[in-house]
């Protein structure tokens, strides 16, 4: 097992590195651990049974809440509410992971290693998933944990990582700084960086088990098409990578929001090259990545999306609202902004006959509604005071108003 460079091919040792030291490029991990599936029933139901396929080699440096492994449950609703569409629309429910956010994959594979390398300390840049994420492992293995958000993160994620004891630093401005501000901590206390970007390529490495549980769970035959909410992409490199290694290739969707795009505007403008974006202004912070000084993370995502023959698209607020809305109601899936985006992507590309209407789709669905639930509060609801709970005839007439009033 080495870690090699995704742009030069440089191979360098195992250890706690960020970037390639021939060309400063992203590195990944080439080959992997060997290790036998750890014992113990928590451990047997996470992702942790691939524990060969990984990178860590001392099954004593796991740290683990259960993470991975999570449902893959049929949408037929919606499906049916997207016009025209005949096909079949899956969701990955990543949000039944330990923090509620796919984070907790990367989090756990790059903790333990961190552990394994003797790491003394975890430092993370976060809009806020990635952050409660690192926040409960470092609790979950008694380490110490400094995490750097931007000021206007979402409440419920700011709570949830203060909630885990968490050092937490709040920085004005837009994500970027706060990822320049982790990597200055790390380095200068020693301890490992978590951020999720590409920067730490034992993180990255574990979400290419999203892409082999897919296969397991359509029982070989891969979709059409997986449709994945984007920051910077190590999730799309993960569902990408995990399909090639069980000899598949569906198409990879990048999803952003319109008010953070900066993949999706190069993927439109036919280039190579990601450039950086402005602030970003969306409700879907999870996504909220302008990729200030790691442009070269948006190329990179870019180029594994073209491989696979595959698309770039951006979803507006009110597209993310209507998507939340479809989720909760027609599947009983409450997802933050950036969880339900897949789904108004797909109703976009549908429409616009980018994906065809007899697609079979996989809907990353990333983060969990109780993380951001402020969209959802500002929707209309079926809510009322019942003042006097003793009249329960009047109150039974309310219901049935209420019944046939259902939209
Ligand atoms: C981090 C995050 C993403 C973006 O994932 P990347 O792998 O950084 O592109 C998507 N959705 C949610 C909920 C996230 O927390
Ligand atoms: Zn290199």
């Amino acid at each position: 097992m080495q870690l090699r460079c995704v742009e030069c091919g440089q191979t360098h040792p195992p250890t706690l590195r960020y970037a390639c030291a021939m060309c400063g490029g992203i590195l990944e991990v080439a080959g992997s651990s060997g290790l036998a599936p750890p014992a113990g029933p928590a451990l047997a139901n996470s992702m942790w049974r691939h524990a060969a396929r990984l990178s860590v080699t001392e099954a004593a440096a796991i740290v683990s809440l259960g993470e991975g492994a999570t449902p893959l449950l049929r949408a037929p609703r919606v499906g049916r509410a997207i016009p025209g569409f005949r096909g079949e629309v899956w969701l990955k429910d990543e949000t039944r992971n330990p923090s509620g956010s796919f984070k907790d994959r990367l989090v756990s594979a790059a903790i333990s290693k961190a552990i394994e390398l003797g790491a003394k300390g975890v430092v993370c840049a976060s809009s806020g998933n990635a952050g409660a994420s690192v926040a409960a492992y470092a609790a979950r293995a008694g380490m110490g944990a400094i995490i750097v958000v931007p000021a206007h993160t979402p409440a419920g994620k700011v709570t949830q990582i203060a909630a885990y004891g968490a050092i937490l630093l709040l920085v004005e401005g837009h994500y970027s700084r706060s990822y320049d501000l982790a990597a200055a901590l790390a380095e200068r206390h020693g301890f490992a960086n978590l951020t999720t970007t590409f920067i730490n390529p034992y993180a990255v490495d574990a979400l290419k088990l999203v892409g082999l549980e897919l296969m397991e769970q359509l029982d070989g035959t891969a979709p059409t098409h997986v449709l994945v909410p984007t920051g910077s992409g190590p999730l799309v490199k993960g569902v990408v990578q995990g399909f090639a290694e069980a000899g598949a290739w569906p198409r990879a969707v990048a999803v952003q929001a319109e008010g953070c795009a900066p993949i999706v505007r190069a993927f439109e403008a036919g280039e190579a090259k990601v450039t950086a974006w402005g602030m970003p202004t969306t409700i879907a912070s999870g996504i909220s990545d302008p990729l200030i000084g790691y442009e070269r993370d948006g190329s990179y995502t870019l180029r594994l999306v073209r491989e696979t023959g595959g698309l770039a698209v951006a979803v507006s607020d009110d597209d993310l609202r209507e998507a939340m809305r479809l989720l909760a109601r027609g599947e009983g899936v409450y997802a933050e902004p950036t969880g339900a985006s897949p789904i108004a992507a797909l109703r976009r590309l549908v429409a616009e006959g980018r994906i065809a209407a007899d697609a079979r789709v996989v809907c990353m669905v990333t983060g969990h509604g109780f993380k951001d639930g402020k969209a959802y509060q500002e929707m209309p609801a079926r809510t009322y005071p019942v003042p006097a709970p003793e009249d329960v005839a009047a109150v039974a007439r309310l219901c049935e108003r209420a019944m046939r009033e259902r939209d």
